[in-house]
C-alpha cells in the first residue's frame, strides 16, 4: 500500500509513481492546512463578518432584468470595463486603475502570483488575515512573520527592522485588521511605504466601517494598491466580487496573470449596478457602526477584554474562562461567533461579527448567560 517514493531526478520520479492511485501534491504543499471557517446551521450566524441586510430590493430588480436580457451564448466582456469604469468613478479613478476579481480573495490570489511566487517572500504582520499568508504560500513564496504590539497595533521599528532583514517583494498591511478590528494610524501605513522595498499591499476589506483609507495615498509612482470587497460593506458575499484600486502598471500586470473572461456576465452586472446605490451602502455602515458601538457597550460591562473596532466585528477574550468553552455556550444557545482561540498570538479570543439589532441582542443575552454560569 505505502510505496516509499524516492524522488531523485525524473526518471526516479516517473518509476516510483507509475501505477499508483494517487499521486502526492507538491513537496510545499504538504504541511499546508486548507483555509477553515465552519458553516453550521444556526439561529444567529455572526462568524464571517458578512452584512446582515440584503442590498436593496432596486437593485436585485434591476440585476433581475438585465440578467434576463443576457446573451449566454457570448463570452462576458473580457475587461469588464463597464464594471470596472463604475469602480473607478466611487473612487475617482478611470478603469485603469481597477482590476475586479472573484472576491477579493482571488484579487490576492492574482497580485501574489503577479508579484510573490517561488523564490521570493512576503512580508505579514500578525495576527492578521489568514489568507494572506496562507496564498502566498501556494504561489510557492517563503512568508516571512512581523510581531504586533500587546494592542495588536502596527509597531513602525519592528515593520522596519522585518523589511530590512528580509526585503519581501509584497508587504501585507490590512486595516481595518482581521481579526483584531485595529485600524491603523496613517503615519504607520505611510511608514510602512515609505520602508517597503517590494509592492505595498492593503487590503480594506472593512474600510467604509472606520475613518479613513489608504486610497488617499494612491499614486502611480507609488508601489502600493488598495484592495476592496463587495462582500461586507456592500451585502454581496454571495456574488464573490472583489477590486484593487493600483497605479495602471501594477493593473497591467494583472491583466496578463488572470484567467481570460474570469468574471462573468452576470457579476459584472451585479456589480456595476451595486456602484449606483452606494447611498444605501453607506446608510447600512452607518447603521452597523452604531450596532457595533451597543455590543462595545454591552461588553464593557462583562468580565472581558476587548480591542477597539473600526470594523463590524469585535475581538473580545473572556477573562474568567476559556474562550472555547464561552464559544461552545454560545454555540449550545444557536449563536455562532468565530473561535479564534486556538490561534496563534490570540489565546482565548472570540471574534463577533455585528448583526442586526435583534441578533445583537441575542448574542449579548447569551453571552451575559453563558459568563454568568
Ligand atoms: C472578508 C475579507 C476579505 C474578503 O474576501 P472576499 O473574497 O472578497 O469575500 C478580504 N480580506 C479580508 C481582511 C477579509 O476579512
Amino acid at each position: 500500500m505505502h510505496r516509499r517514493i524516492v524522488a531523485h531526478g525524473t526518471q526516479g520520479w516517473f518509476a516510483s509513481l507509475a501505477g499508483m492511485a494517487r499521486v502526492p501534491v507538491r513537496d510545499d504543499l504538504r504541511a499546508l492546512e486548507g483555509y477553515h471557517s465552519p458553516q453550521v446551521e444556526v439561529r444567529v450566524r455572526l462568524n464571517t463578518n458578512e452584512s446582515p441586510e440584503s442590498p436593496p430590493r432596486a437593485w436585485s430588480d434591476a440585476f433581475t432584468a438585465e440578467v434576463a436580457r443576457i446573451e449566454w451564448h457570448r463570452y462576458p466582456d473580457r475587461a469588464a470595463t463597464a464594471l470596472r469604469t463604475a469602480i473607478g468613478g466611487l473612487h475617482g479613478v478611470g478603469p485603469e486603475n481597477v482590476f475586479a476579481a472573484n472576491g477579493s480573495n482571488e484579487v490576492l490570489q492574482t497580485l501574489l502570483l503577479t508579484y510573490a511566487g517561488a523564490g521570493r517572500r512576503v512580508a505579514t504582520f500578525e495576527p492578521t488575515y489568514q489568507l494572506h499568508a496562507h496564498i502566498a504560500r501556494l504561489t510557492g513564496a517563503t512568508v516571512v512573520e512581523g510581531e504586533r504590539r500587546d494592542d495588536f497595533t502596527l509597531d513602525p521599528a519592528e515593520a522596519e527592522r522585518l523589511l530590512r532583514a528580509h526585503e519581501p517583494h509584497v508587504t501585507f498591511v490590512c486595516s481595518p485588521n482581521n481579526p483584531t478590528g485595529v485600524v491603523e494610524p496613517e503615519a504607520t501605513v505611510r511608514k510602512v511605504i515609505d520602508l517597503a522595498p517590494g509592492l505595498v499591499v492593503v487590503d480594506e476589506a472593512y474600510a467604509q466601517f472606520s475613518d479613513w483609507s489608504a486610497l488617499d495615498l494612491l499614486d502611480e509612482d507609488r508601489p502600493m494598491a488598495v484592495v476592496r470587497t463587495f462582500s461586507k460593506t456592500w451585502s454581496m458575499a454571495a456574488a464573490r466580487l472583489g477590486y484593487v484600486v493600483a497605479p495602471t502598471w501594477v493593473v497591467a500586470e494583472l491583466e496578463k496573470v488572470i484567467l481570460p473572461y474570469h468574471l462573468d456576465t452576470a457579476k459584472q452586472i451585479a456589480g456595476r449596478l451595486a456602484v449606483g446605490f452606494v447611498d444605501d451602502m453607506n446608510a447600512r455602515v452607518r447603521h452597523v457602526v452604531s450596532e457595533r458601538e451597543r455590543i462595545a457597550n454591552a461588553l464593557a460591562a462583562m468580565p472581558v477584554q476587548q480591542w477597539r473596532s473600526g470594523a463590524n466585528f469585535i475581538l473580545f477574550r473572556p477573562t474568567d474562562r476559556p474562550g472555547r468553552d464561552v464559544w461552545q455556550g454560545l454555540l449550545d444557545r444557536s449563536v455562532l461567533i468565530r473561535d479564534c482561540s486556538g490561534w496563534p498570538r490570540l489565546a482565548g479570543c472570540l471574534r463577533v461579527t455585528v448583526g442586526t439589532a435583534a441578533e445583537n441582542d441575542e448574542f449579548i443575552a447569551a453571552l451575559q448567560e453563558v459568563l454568568g454560569s
